[in-house]
């Protein structure tokens, strides 16, 4: 290795390096900032080490695709609507699978032995269904194919025979390379595994999907890697898949499911046997909530998807503010999966300057709703259905969920009765002590403000 191989090789060191502590100070709200700024430098490193590493003979394309990419990127992450973040990040990890496609399906060019073919036919495979099933993700998210589970009869046989379509072709591919009709027959299979994975799974279960897929857009960077002989994309790779995993398993944990049930049992399909719920819903206006609140003196806020479609983390900042200025206790409920991607409220909250100790997760926030005066929900859902505790047959029973319907009252605010992403009936608008304020949660705060000031 010449002098040029060893300054390469220690900025991959470097690099990794500043992966790894980027993605330790990820881990908390005061120091992610620091940590994606050190990322971001580290990826840099690692683009023109590579750049210098690979032998590039011509420029020219990279650097067209460089500003292709770069303006399509930019230009989406600036035009993109608050709400449509998870879309965007559904589709982010897609084309990375698809990237990794690519790159798998080039290295096929210089490949040599058995050891880089099965690496290619790794990329392509794993590149190639988080490409679509990323597409069918961001499909249910932006709700334009519906959400619902899609099952037919006979789907496991077909997802079988598929299977067994990618092993033997992925077997003839590495015993004949120079036949391209097997490496085709590995991108269509995939290309078509990827959505038949995703289509059976649906409503509340969406979020182990994509956390899934971003664990794959990983280790298909990191089989590309290998194909490539790339250290730096190995060690990215396998950074992206293993943190992905462990999303995975949180976002389980928070759905009280196994990763097996939630991939075959079509769980979140929305049965036919919708819950019967008994009681009447009570509606309340403005200033009748205003008089409660202003007698409260503990109140637990739990946002929901509805907060980001209003846009109403601001106005939620500054009623939290008022009720503390009247001498109330507020805190913040956040349940793991509320919105449409990992840590949505968080992410929310964090831009109105939410203080962090006041976000209480829900196995802190649970223990504490009997002496709570009033739980305020703002757009949230299915992750306040007490139907999860209640009802046996419920597609969500034995989920977790905060449960507001303890809290002395509860006020629900949003815009009509229907349903959240999981599409079932919540018992809680029909509860004693529930009151529903109607209205969009950002106008709706806003007169709560009104009357205080
Ligand atoms: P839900 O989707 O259950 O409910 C959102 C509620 O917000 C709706 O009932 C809607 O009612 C209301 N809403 C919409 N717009 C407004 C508005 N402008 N003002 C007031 N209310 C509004 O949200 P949750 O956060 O409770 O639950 C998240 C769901 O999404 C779960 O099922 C979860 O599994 C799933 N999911 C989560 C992902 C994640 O990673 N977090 C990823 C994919 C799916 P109305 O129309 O009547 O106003």
């Amino acid at each position: 290795m010449g002098a040029t191989g060893l300054v390469i090789q220690l900025a991959y060191v470097i690099a990794a390096a500043l992966f790894i502590f980027g993605l330790k100070l990820l881990g908390s709200a005061a120091t992610a900032r620091k940590g994606n700024l050190l990322s971001a430098v580290g990826m840099l490193l690692a683009i023109v080490a590579a750049l210098l590493d690979q032998g590039i003979v011509e420029y020219q394309w990279i650097l067209l695709g460089f500003v292709v990419g770069g303006v399509v990127g930019a230009g989406a992450a600036r035009l993109v609507q608050m709400t449509a973040m998870p879309e965007m990040v559904a589709l982010f990890n897609g084309f990375g699978g698809m990237a990794s496609l690519l790159v798998g399906a080039a290295a096929l060019a210089t490949a040599s032995g058995t050891f880089v073919l099965v690496t290619i036919v790794l990329s392509i495979l794993i590149g190639g269904l988080t490409f679509t099933g990323s597409l069918v993700a961001y499909g249910k998210l932006s709700e334009t194919i519906g959400s619902g589970a899609v099952q037919f009869r006979g789907q496991q046989i077909v997802n079988s025979l598929i299977v067994l379509g990618i092993l033997a072709s992925a077997v003839m591919f590495c015993l004949q390379p120079e036949n391209s009709q097997w490496l085709y027959l590995i991108i269509g299979l995939s290309l078509l595994f990827g959505i038949m994975v995703v289509i059976p799974i649906g409503g509340a279960d969406m979020p182990v999907v994509i956390s899934l897929l971003n664990s794959y857009s990983g280790l298909a960077a990191c089989a590309a890697g290998f194909a490539i002989s790339n250290n730096i994309l190995i060690v990215a790779g396998a950074l992206v898949g293993a943190s992905g995993i462990i999303l995975t398993k949180i976002m389980c944990k928070a759905m009280n499911r196994s990763l097996s049930n939630v991939l075959f049992s079509g769980f979140g399909s929305v049965s036919s046997e919708q819950t019967v719920v008994e009681g009447e819903i009570k509606p309340i206006s403005v200033e009748d909530a205003f008089y409660v609140l202003e007698a409260a003196s503990n109140v637990v806020i739990v946002p929901g998807y509805g907060m980001a479609v209003a846009q109403a983390q601001h106005v939620v900042k500054e009623l939290a503010e008022l009720l503390e200025e009247n001498g109330c206790v507020v805190n913040f409920g956040i349940h793991p999966v509320a919105g449409r991607m990992p840590g949505h409220m968080n992410v929310l909250l964090a831009e109105a300057d939410v203080p962090y100790d006041q976000l209480l997760e829900m196995d802190e926030v649970n223990p504490r709703m009997e002496t709570v005066d009033v739980a305020i929900v703002i757009g949230a859902n299915d992750v306040v259905n007490p139907a999860a505790r209640e009802v046996e047959s419920s597609p969500i029973y034995g989920m977790p969920v905060i449960n507001v319907d303890k809290a002395r009252t509860v006020f629900v605010l949003k815009r009509s009765m229907a349903s959240g992403f999981a599409g079932i009936e919540n018992p809680l608008f029909y509860k004693e002590n529930t009151r529903m304020l109607f209205g969009d949660a950002k106008e709706s705060i806003g007169g709560l403000i009104r009357e205080f000031s």
